[in-house]
């Protein structure tokens, strides 16, 4: 017998069945892209469950600080405790992003991608956060796509 070709997500991602709460992110970024956002996405969940999701709104809602990560974590409310959860986005967390990943002490913190921005991810490891890397190859296409189309946007979310 002949082995059928794998899907590439599945051999791009450590994981053998899609995570539910990582599909949420990336779904958040892809609504955010087809709004003319800034194509990254996050969710917050807990033993598997999400609690909530976001995108960024820089361009929607004229919110400098509404990174994906702030966005899911608004979008979740208040929280007794962190510490049962995981924070899934579609790339790397920046230092903003990486710090209140740090001050909520959020334990662990999956990464769609790392290759288009590298983030602060030597910052949450120093801090005892668990990072995992998916190197989601449409997290990687989706950025790339924005970088090069809106390389000014780009820029502003970054500071650069
Ligand atoms: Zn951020």
């Amino acid at each position: 017998m002949t082995q059928e070709p794998q899907p590439s997500a599945s051999m791009l991602s450590p994981e053998a069945a899609p995570d539910p709460a990582f599909e949420a992110a990336y779904q958040a970024a892809e609504k955010s892209a087809g709004e003319g956002g800034i194509p990254i996405g996050a969710a917050l969940a807990r033993e598997g469950v999400v609690i909530a999701s976001g995108h960024n709104e820089r361009v929607q809602n004229g919110d400098p600080i509404a990174h994906g990560e702030m966005s899911a974590l608004r979008a979740a409310g208040r929280q007794k405790s962190y510490r049962d959860t995981t924070l899934y986005t579609t790339l790397a967390p920046c230092a903003m992003c990486a710090g209140t990943i740090i001050q909520f002490k959020i334990p662990r913190v999956v990464v769609g991608e790392t290759r288009t921005f590298d983030g602060e991810l030597e910052l949450l490891r120093s801090r005892g956060v668990e990072v995992v890397i998916l190197d989601d190859q449409r997290c990687v296409e989706m950025m790339r796509a924005f970088q090069e189309n809106k390389p000014d946007l780009w820029a502003e979310d970054i500071a650069e």
